[in-house]
């Protein structure tokens, strides 16, 4: 018998999950002065971390809302956008979840949403900061914000009093003529593409490469001396005085306290210890494309019109899509990311295909689009850090701190209330 299966290893907080948001999580809990071992099936960064366009997203202050105009319903109802997409099969298996997502969505419910959200929207960028520096992954950050960009003027007027309407929230925001747009990405005007105008959002940072970034942090936590060890969260055990985990290797750990970060795999543990909470999945994909010689990208770009973002990145131009809603086992469908292309290839020179296949990524979202980080009710020693949607890379940082903030008896840096899952249960 190995002699790790007679004496198991112990640690203070077993955090399941190196996503962002776990890794993150892991490094502030280490940093109150806890033991703390991190699991994952694979590598740091390698799930939905891995995949996102890339934004620190400082300036996202009111949070995705169903819509609520008749013009989007309708729109969305005929299912050939790019920016939403659905599988009209899997539509009565979240009608419920829908439904709840549209109450929460209503003006007064969505401004609760954003007051509860804002501390962490405003602290995200310093907190990531605080994790760049130590992590020495500077080089993995872009501070030249990111542009969104219109075709439709009467879109860019209203682009445009929005990004006013928004200074409210202290953001620095240029607003940009088409001629300037062009002057900052001049590529678009290879394509003889007319676009009227476009909003530069400074305050936000932005990644070159999302997975290296979790790396980092991982790499920081281990040298502060965390572990890192590979393991199936289905093997989690309720013990007498905490809790147990068996790696791939067969070692037995045992943590007197433990955090599910599994981001859209939460509901595998949270669903089997008793917590019917209402987590549905936004699919969403990626590819990248070869950057045509003279013919850069300098900024993510967003097309607000279409839903889609274009953002420069290690492994070349990075494609990404909006909302998908299909079962999150289903295989990936090419349609989303085609029609996002075809917009994308009439504005912009892109190259070759990078991959030969769209990378599939699945957002955990609340209906209320705040993520769930706190105590679980029922248990003790069992906390939740997840369904960040669509702004995990941004909150991650900020995420570990209010849940060790939680967990060590401290104050808080923000209300953690809105955030708790007793709001479900
Ligand atoms: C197309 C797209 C674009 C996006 N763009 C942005 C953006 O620009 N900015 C932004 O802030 N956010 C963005 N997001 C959202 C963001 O990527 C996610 O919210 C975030 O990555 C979630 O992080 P996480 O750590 O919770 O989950 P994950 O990164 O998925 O981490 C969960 C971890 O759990 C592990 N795991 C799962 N099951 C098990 C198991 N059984 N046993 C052990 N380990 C397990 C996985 O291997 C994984 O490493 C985007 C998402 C998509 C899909």
């Amino acid at each position: 018998m190995p002699f790790s299966q007679v004496y198991p290893m112990k640690t203070d907080i077993l955090v399941l999950g190196a996503g962002i948001v776990g890794v993150s999580a892991a490094i502030h809990l280490q940093g109150r002065g806890r033991s703390v071992v991190l699991a994952d099936r694979g590598e740091p960064g390698g799930g939905t971390s891995y995949g996102n366009a890339g934004l620190i997203e400082r300036s996202s202050v009111i949070p995705y809302a169903f819509p609520r105009q008749l013009g989007a319903i309708v729109k969305y109802a005929l299912n050939n956008s790019s920016d939403v997409r659905y599988d009209p099969a899997y539509l009565p298996r979240i009608a419920s979840w829908l439904a709840r997502y549209w109450w929460h969505s209503s003006p007064s419910n969505l401004e609760k949403a954003t007051r509860a959200l804002l501390p962490l929207i405003e602290a995200s960028v310093s907190e990531h900061d605080k994790l760049i520096g130590r992590a020495g992954a500077a080089d993995l950050i872009r501070e030249r914000g990111w542009m969104s960009f219109y075709k439709d003027p009467r879109r860019f007027e209203a682009a445009r009093a929005e990004a006013e309407s928004l200074s409210a929230y202290g953001l620095a925001t240029r607003v940009l003529e088409g001629r300037e747009f062009l002057a900052l990405e001049p590529a678009f005007a290879a394509t003889g593409s007319r676009i009227v105008g476009g909003v530069h959002w400074l305050d936000p940072k932005t990644v070159t490469d999302p997975q290296a970034l979790t790396v980092a942090y991982a790499n920081l936590f281990t040298t502060a001396g965390g572990k890192i060890v590979r393991a199936d969260a289905s093997t989690l055990r309720e013990e007498k005085n905490g809790w147990s985990i068996t790696t791939a290797e067969g070692e037995v750990i045992e943590a007197a306290e433990v955090v599910v970060a599994l981001g859209p795999q939460s509901g595998l543990i949270f669903r089997k210890l008793g917590y019917p909470l209402p987590m549905a999945i936004k699919r969403g994909y990626h590819r990248h494309y070869a950057q045509r010689e003279g013919q850069p990208l300098g900024h993510p770009v967003v097309d607000e019109e279409a839903g889609y973002v274009l953002a420069p990145m290690a492994r070349g131009i990075r494609l990404t899509t909006g909302i998908e809603f299909a079962s999150p086992d289903a295989p990936p469908n090419t349609i989303q990311i085609s029609r996002a292309e075809d917009h994308a290839r009439a504005l912009f020179p892109l190259g070759e295909p990078v991959e030969a296949t769209p990378w599939l990524g699945l957002r955990p979202c609340l209906p209320d689009m705040r993520p769930v980080i706190g105590p679980a009710p029922r248990h003790r020693s069992l906390w939740f850090n997840f369904g960040h949607a669509h702004h995990g890379l941004t909150l991650g940082p900020v995420s570990g701190r209010l849940l060790a903030e939680q967990m060590a008896g401290n104050d808080t840096f923000a209300d953690p209330r809105p955030f708790h899952p007793h709001r479900f249960l």
